[in-house]
């Protein structure tokens, strides 16, 4: 493999606290010192990054691929390449597929799999329960074996508290996070939308905040008794915000993270009767909007994820009621958080930004990832923070076309991506 020099960009590396423009020099798939250039005997393939953004490559922990089962909807390699799109050199995948992945061998057949298939890192998650079911531990010593970096039901939530204290009594022996999809069934119901105004007006069954915002409270709880990293997945309501924030100020090992939707649109998308616009957690309405972007700007929030959640035209071709839950996000989310938090609401600075997407996630589940240090993977992202583009849902690499966003005007994405020294995907 060929030296590549990345050129004149700005270089921003928040592990290492680095902002500034220069030039990086990626050696054998590692970052080399650039005083190595010299010993270079090989060709050197320069890159110009005038105007750009050079990043550690982005990580997304929490995406869906489908596979095994579902491979009509999205594959291993298929979900890669919306990754590399994205600007992603990294993805956590949920064990929600069918099989779940509750056992070793499923872990073992996602980690191999991976390897021959997919252009980006793919790291897998272990069921917390034996077919999500939310009752019987899954064998948690067996699936951390496999390769698992962190452990979730996501799609389903534990409803039994004690079966949830015991995961993360299991989890810490094995110094696994416990990421969860906080729903109270029992709050919640059949919710199909967001509990308000609008499904009131709509009359379609409303999906409350506080469904979620009690089960965030919980793991407040748990992951103070237990002494566990537990992470909030995909929060949505103000007043898991307000809880996550009190719970981190006593240092309770509680975080929390962000997708683009629940930021970039409101309840008031429902009025369409649309099914992109149903996705689990619901769309909420401008005040809890407003507390998300808060709770990130804040430093509450300190990870942002996409739930890549690819479905089927002939699934979501149905009454919303009927639809599932779920949209696709990994070619989008980058540009929808550089539009809405940097360009339009400046709630954030640009290197924060990059530290939610990279540092942050590679320290909670541990991966060896995140950063642009000397000896590091060169996994990295060039970022053309001003481009102007439209997302057009018919030039996704997906299998999947639920998106929400096509023709919408964003600023800002991924141009590059080049995973251990080598380039996967280019504008
Ligand atoms: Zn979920």
């Amino acid at each position: 493999m060929k030296p590549v020099l990345l050129k004149n960009g700005r270089i921003i590396d928040p592990a290492t606290k680095h902002d500034e423009t220069g030039d990086l020099l990626i050696v054998d798939g590692r970052i080399a010192d650039k005083s190595e250039i010299r010993n270079q005997q090989s060709e050197i393939e320069t890159i110009d990054c005038t105007g750009l953004v050079i990043a550690p490559g982005l990580i997304d922990l929490h995406v869906h691929f489908r596979e095994p089962g579902q491979s009509a909807k999205e594959t291993i390699a298929t979900g890669a390449r919306c990754a590399a799109a994205g600007g992603f050199t990294s993805v956590v995948c949920m064990p929600n597929t069918a099989p779940p992945v509750d056992n070793s061998s499923a872990v073992t057949w996602i980690v191999e799999k991976a390897r021959a298939e997919a252009c980006v890192n793919v790291f897998p998650t272990g069921a917390i329960t034996k077919g999500l079911a939310g009752e019987e531990l899954a064998p948690i010593g067996s699936l951390h074996k496999a390769g698992i970096v962190a452990l979730t039901d996501d799609g389903h939530c534990v409803q039994s508290h004690e079966v949830m204290r015991r995961a993360c009594e299991y989890a810490r022996m094995f110094d696994l996070v416990v990421m969860d999809h906080c729903q109270d069934y029992n709050l919640v119901g059949k919710g199909v939308m967001h509990e308000g105004s609008v499904s009131a007006r709509l009359g379609l069954a409303g999906w409350p905040a506080v469904g979620e915002e009690i089960i965030v409270a919980r793991n407040a709880l748990l992951a103070e008794l237990t002494r566990t990293p537990i992470h909030c997945q995909h929060l949505s309501a103000a007043g898991s915000v307000a809880i996550l924030r009190e719970a981190r100020k006593r240092g309770v090992p509680l975080t929390g993270e962000v997708c683009p939707h629940h930021i970039a649109l409101t309840d008031e998308a429902i009025r369409s009767f649309d099914t992109n616009f149903k996705m689990n957690p619901p769309l909420r309405s401008k005040e809890h909007v407003e507390a998300l972007i808060e709770g990130i700007a804040d430093g509450t929030i300190t990870i942002l994820a996409s739930d890549h959640a690819p479905h089927s035209g002939f699934e979501k071709e149905v009454e919303f009621d009927l639809a599932p839950f779920g949209i696709l996000g990994l070619e989008t989310e980058l540009g929808l958080f550089l539009d809405i938090l940097i360009h339009k609401r400046k709630a954030v600075s640009l290197s924060r930004l990059i530290e939610l997407y990279t540092i942050n996630p590679a320290r909670l589940l541990g991966l060896a990832r995140g950063t642009l240090a000397i000896g590091a993977v060169a996994d990295v992202t060039l970022i053309d923070p001003d481009l102007e583009w439209i997302v057009n849902k018919d030039q996704s690499f997906s299998r999947s076309r639920n998106n929400p966003f096509h023709g919408r005007e964003l600023k800002g994405r991924a141009i590059r991506t080049i995973v251990a020294g080598r380039t996967v995907w280019a504008l």
